[in-house]
Formats: C-alpha cells, sequence, structure tokens
C-alpha cells in the first residue's frame, strides 16, 4: 500500500482537494487568478519587475 505525500495548496498550505487540484478550494483557485490579474501584474501605471514578484510574500499573507 502506498500513500504519496500530497503537496498542500500553494496558496494557504492547507491539504488540496481533488476537485480543486493545485488548491484547496475554489476560493484558492480564484485567489491564484487574481494573483496574476490583479495583484502586482499587468496592472496600469504599475509595471511589475521580476524582481517584485519573485521578492512578493504574497502568499505567506493570509
Ligand atoms: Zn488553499
Amino acid at each position: 500500500m502506498t500513500t504519496k505525500p500530497q503537496k498542500p495548496c500553494p496558496i494557504c498550505r492547507k491539504p488540496r482537494a481533488e476537485e480543486f487540484t493545485p488548491f484547496c478550494s475554489k476560493r484558492c483557485k480564484d485567489r491564484d487568478l487574481a494573483r496574476w490579474f490583479g495583484d502586482g501584474y499587468a496592472v496600469p501605471g504599475r509595471p511589475a519587475s521580476p524582481e517584485e514578484i519573485a521578492t512578493s510574500d504574497w502568499d505567506k499573507q493570509d
């Protein structure tokens, strides 16, 4: 019997749900989209640099 260790939700680190893989819920899935579309990425008048994205501690927030 083999049990694969599941990676947690990349957004909130909770166990992921199969239905929303790799996220734990629709909320986190939507949040991930919002991250790319609305938070420091492709925002008019505020070009995001790769460094800014890389050093973002966005996903540490809850
Ligand atoms: Zn989550």
